[in-house]
């Protein structure tokens, strides 16, 4: 496996709720290291570029809602396939459906409100963490 670094964001419901500290310690103790990190309410232009992705899908507007509504604490995790490792802590989008243990099936509000979010692959990855960290801060 290689050496990753993957896109963390803890949502404005897991900020709202003081969940920062549980939250990273999970991320600690699967052996991921928190490499770069930073507390942020984002603008409406920073979310809609951020999940340009989601742009045609019906939850969008709403989305981009949510992720303005409050602050949020976006960081860089790093260690052996982290990208994977991330989303097997984070658990399925929905937690209704997420694994007993993850970080969504124990804290997600809803789907939409679901605590965290994780790159989904190496391209993502790459994209996210120069979308929000400049090359000085990935040092
Ligand atoms: P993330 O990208 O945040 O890590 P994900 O990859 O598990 O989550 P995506 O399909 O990329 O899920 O959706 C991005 C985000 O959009 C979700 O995390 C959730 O906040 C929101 N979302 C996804 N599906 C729905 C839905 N059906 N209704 C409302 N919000 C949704
Ligand atoms: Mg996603």
């Amino acid at each position: 496996m290689a050496l990753e670094r993957t896109l963390s964001i803890i949502k404005p419901d897991g900020v709202k709720r003081n969940l920062i500290g549980k939250i990273f310690t999970r991320f600690e103790e699967s052996g991921l290291k928190v490499a770069a990190v930073k507390r942020v309410t984002l603008t409406r232009a920073q979310a809609e570029g951020f999940y340009a992705v989601h742009r045609e899908r019906p939850f969008f507007a709403s989305l981009v809602e949510y992720m303005t509504s409050g602050p949020v604490v976006i960081s860089v995790l790093e260690g052996e396939g982290a990208i994977a490792k991330n989303r097997e802590i984070m658990g399925a989008t929905d937690p209704k459906k997420a694994a007993p243990g993850t970080i969504r099936a124990l804290f997600a509000e809803s789907i939409e409100a679901n605590t965290v979010h994780g790159s989904d692959a190496p391209e993502t990855a790459a994209f996210e963490t120069r979308y929000f960290f400049n090359a000085f801060e990935l040092l």
